[in-house]
């Protein structure tokens, strides 16, 4: 683990891409079949593949509370060392750095130890997720940290936190993956995509068995994302001559695997949500065919889609009520098709691909064939409002009257376009405008005033900074969740406080939560150098990682954007007045 980590300190040590994937490449290639798969899901920055949906469950507290055991330094130093970083690994490998210079300062010898191997730290990270409660979690944390030098612990904490920051995307990752084992990179690259899980196209790579990934009902694939767009011309010219103009849907992202009688739900982060939504389930036990489905889960009563604080009610009970199934029904938007197996074959075969690079034109007719059992007529099933527009006064037209429908927005997608899992491609472009909303983190919390004392209810969020990976404030909002939202998001705070300032205190950055606003502007007021008017929280987003939060650029797209918006209703008014001539 330690040459795991002097080569991600070299990685993060330089901007040039090319180094970084050369680096990465020299040293994977030197790796054996256990050590490449370990290594490799590491640099992806986190302690378990992607698609295993494992998380360790440990907490801020519990770090902290490890490493003041470890280094005999009072708690508040990992406070004070994180606010100097703004990242945990480097705040906990100061400490230990500390208490080593201390322990140097009293003469005493450095405590001899055996740094752990990659194959002991990810065997220690599958005890702590394994562990029952905080405290078997602390133990078996504190007996890795205590083996770790401060650089090792430094990568160790980063991975568990799931907040590498070394500048390493999961594009420059299978470069080097495909320079290690000269593989093609469009073979390493689609073996990713199947997989959703680095460590095993890692191997895959290096024994060139690449071609024999497939995919598998029941495992999930990662999803296709959007690019966020505003301009219809510019939309159009990118997606054109037609796009294909869907409703940006306000639910849950769902890709639903059927085989059988067997149905199975997952989330955008691949965890299994099957148990949550039991009539979707039922709905589509019954149906003839196998394969995959791309779509939106939504609250939906008597031909009425319901906002998204109703459906809210329906997230994470694993085992809804009679009751709250009556209150708050649930449909599923199918949009996409992304896999589909042949009337005669076994269940057991895996899947053709070859939809997945098909059209979204062709998946789309495939998918209105599989005649789904709609709401309307008693099945829990939509499939997503489709037009067609060939011209930015079009698209303009549709986002009109998306927003009329109340809809914050529009899916635009080229109907050319391939299923791209994982990527954020140029086929689909989600359209917003004024009025968007910034996905960030929250970094910090303060006590309520009025009927909010005595709960953390004002946020203070961030957004990424490019291209430094560190998180910068951007505002502070006071509103926009529930009190039972605020009472549970309290205790979540509580738990995980880094340190207290009077009534504010620093909190362990891994909350995302979508904030709305009404305007951007400059000012020093943050350290990002923009500060949001009139900004509220839209909604926590439990199913966002902080390394998906918008990035400095984006804010900067939108103020831009916002400026020029600004301009068009100035224009806009211009030339009412004038065409109804002049005051006087
Ligand atoms: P965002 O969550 O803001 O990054 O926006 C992208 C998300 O919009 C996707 O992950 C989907 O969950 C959601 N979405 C809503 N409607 C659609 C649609 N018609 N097609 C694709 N994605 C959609």
């Amino acid at each position: 683990m330690r040459r795991w980590s002097e080569v991600a300190e070299r990685v993060s040590a330089t901007t040039r891409a090319s180094v970084k994937t050369h680096l990465l490449a020299a040293y994977l290639g030197t790796l054996d079949a256990a050590q490449l798969p370990i290594a490799a899901v590491f640099f992806a920055g986190r302690p378990f593949p992607e698609v295993d949906g494992r998380t360790t469950g440990l907490g801020w507290a519990t770090i902290s509370g490890a490493v003041a055991g470890l280094a005999e330094m009072p708690p508040g130093a990992l406070g004070d060392a994180y606010d100097r970083s703004s990242d945990l690994g480097v705040a906990v490998a100061d400490v230990l750095e500390q208490a080593a210079q201390v322990r140097r300062t009293q003469g005493l010898s450095e405590p001899t130890v055996q740094p752990p191997s990659l194959a002991e730290v990810a065997a220690a990270y599958a005890e702590i997720e394994a562990a029952g409660g905080p405290q078997a979690k602390a133990e078996r944390f504190a007996r890795l940290l205590a083996r770790s030098d401060p650089l090792t612990a430094r990568y160790v904490v980063k991975i568990l936190t799931g907040e590498l920051r070394i500048g390493l995307g999961e594009g420059l990752l299978e470069a080097a993956l495909a320079e290690a084992f000269e593989r093609p990179i469009g073979a390493v690259k689609r073996a990713g995509m199947l997989t959703g899980d680095v460590g095993r196209t890692a191997v895959l790579a290096r024994e060139d068995r690449l071609e024999s990934a497939v995919i598998a009902l029941f495992h999930p694939l990662k999803f296709m994302l959007a690019s966020p767009a505003e301009d219809a011309t510019e939309i159009i010219a990118r997606l054109g001559p037609t796009a294909w103009v869907e409703d940006k849907y306000d639910g849950i992202r769902a890709q639903l695997h059927r085989a059988g009688r067997e149905v199975r739900l997952y989330s955008r982060d691949l965890h299994d949500i099957t148990s949550q939504f039991p009539e979707v389930v039922a709905s589509a036990r019954d149906l003839a065919w196998t394969g995959i489905l791309d779509g939106e889960v939504l609250a939906y009563r008597e031909g009425t889609v319901m906002p998204f604080v109703a459906l809210q009610k329906r997230l994470g009970r694993k085992a809804p009520s009679a009751a709250i199934r009556a209150e708050v029904p649930v449909v599923y938007v199918a949009f996409d098709l992304l896999a589909l197996a042949d009337p005669g074959s076994a269940a057991a075969e895996p899947l053709a691909e070859a939809l997945l690079n098909r059209p979204l034109s062709e998946r789309r007719q495939r998918l209105e064939a599989l005649a789904l059992p709609l709401a309307d007529a008693g099945g829990s099933f939509a499939l997503s409002h489709l037009v067609s527009v060939d011209s930015p006064a079009a698209l303009e037209r549709a986002f009109d009257e998306a927003r009329l429908r109340r809809n914050e927005g529009l899916m635009v997608k080229d109907p050319a376009s391939a299923y791209s899992p994982g990527r954020r491609g140029l086929g689909w472009l989600k359209m917003k405008k004024a009025l968007a909303t910034l996905d960030c983190v929250v970094v910090g919390v303060e006590l309520g005033h009025g009927k909010r004392h005595g709960v953390l209810s004002d946020y203070t969020f961030a957004v990424r900074d490019e291209p430094t990976d560190r998180l910068v404030t951007i505002g502070k909002a006071y509103t926009g969740l529930t009190d039972a939202e605020i009472a549970d998001m309290t205790a979540w705070f509580e738990a995980h406080t880094l340190a207290r300032y009077g009534r504010y205190r620093t909190v362990e950055p891994t909350v995302v939560v979508e904030v709305a606003f009404d305007v951007i502007v400059r000012s020093n007021r943050h350290n990002s150098g923009f500060s949001l008017r009139f900004p509220r929280i839209a909604r926590l987003r439990p199913d966002k990682d902080p390394a998906e939060i918008d990035t400095t650029a984006t804010v900067e797209a939108v103020w831009s954007g916002l400026q020029h918006g600004a301009e068009q209703l100035v224009t806009a008014g211009h030339t009412r007045a004038s065409r109804e001539g002049p005051a006087h």
